[in-house]
């Protein structure tokens, strides 16, 4: 198989072309520089955050966002220890590393410190599934993180696969809402208590990023995290692996679709947000989804 640009042995073959190493790297940095041009993720002087989890896909994402915009923006990059044994201790190591490499601020934050119990704890005094409580808590501290680092856009390495797989979950849960909330910045209304998410690498397949890593020399560690089989979203997954290889293009199809559904439905934009009575974050209801978690585990403690 050889490149489409050139005579070289290919390395890669996916829906954004096949290729050689040379034009493969051009390539994924050129359709993630378009996706922040096109969608206007990123603007002179912004200060970016990355969502970093020690992973390939945030990994490449920090390593382009630092060689790109390092000269023009401030970087801060933020992870979540969500304070499961064995899982973030090592990656934490090697971000701190990668981070001082590239000059890029790096901040920790702990569910300890933010709701007074490891996700370790918190799986041993509730009952459910682990995912749907970690999820609302990720949520919220990386946005009360990106609020004190005074961060503009945080960027996540949310990929076609991850977003493709949101469609279908949500579109399966009947949640309309939610499922227009998805694209390369996430939400369709603004807050000043909700700092904008942003995804570059929304049009680039898991295994471009898993790729792009390699032929970096980018070494992120993958320990897959040990209460990972309880989710909705593995099932999905599989199934959208599987579908990929008899229909070719049908992430990607799945994630335009999303896009022209959510252009369609702008005036929902104009409708504000409730906000949290305890801490005040943007909110669904009176009360949001992480305050009430913390309250019920506050009567666990
Ligand atoms: S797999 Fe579930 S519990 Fe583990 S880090 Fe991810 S969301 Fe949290
Ligand atoms: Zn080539
Ligand atoms: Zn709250």
């Amino acid at each position: 198989m050889h490149c489409e640009k050139c005579d070289a042995t290919a390395i890669i073959s996916t829906n954004n072309g096949t290729f050689c190493k040379e034009h493969f790297i051009k390539n994924f940095e050129r359709l993630t520089l378009y996706t922040i041009e096109k969608y206007a993720l990123i603007r002179k002087g912004d200060t970016i955050g990355v969502a970093n989890s020690g992973g390939k896909d945030s990994l490449s994402l920090l390593y382009i966002i630092s060689k790109y915009f390092r000269d023009t923006n401030k970087i801060v990059s933020i992870t979540i220890d969500e304070g499961i044994e064995g899982y973030r201790n090592k990656t934490i190591e090697t971000m701190k590393h990668f981070c001082a490499e590239w000059g890029v601020q790096y901040r920790i934050y702990s569910y300890k410190e933010y709701s007074g119990m490891s996700m370790d704890k918190i799986t041993r005094v509730r009952k459910g599934i682990p995912c749907s409580i970690c999820g609302v808590f990720r949520r919220q501290l990386l946005n009360s993180a990106a609020k004190e680092n005074r961060v503009d856009k945080l960027a996540t390495a949310h990929n076609m696969d991850d977003e493709a797989e949101s469609v279908i979950m949500n579109l399966f849960q009947n949640d309309f809402e939610k499922l227009i909330r998805l694209g390369p910045t996430s939400g369709l209304r603004t807050d000043d208590g909700f700092v904008s998410r942003i995804k570059p690498f929304i049009f680039i397949n898991e295994k471009e990023t898993a790729m792009f890593a390699f032929v970096k020399g980018i070494n992120a560690l993958h320990t897959p995290c040990p209460y990972s089989g309880f989710g909705f979203r593995g099932v999905i997954a599989k199934g959208l692996r599987e579908l990929e290889t008899t229909t070719t293009g049908a992430k990607r199809n799945i994630v335009n679709r999303m896009l022209e559904l959510k252009a369609g439905h702008a005036t929902i934009a104009n409708s504000e947000f409730l906000h949290c009575s305890i801490c005040g974050a943007p909110s669904s209801g009176t009360v949001c989804g992480a305050c009430a978690m913390k309250r019920e585990l506050a009567n666990k403690a």
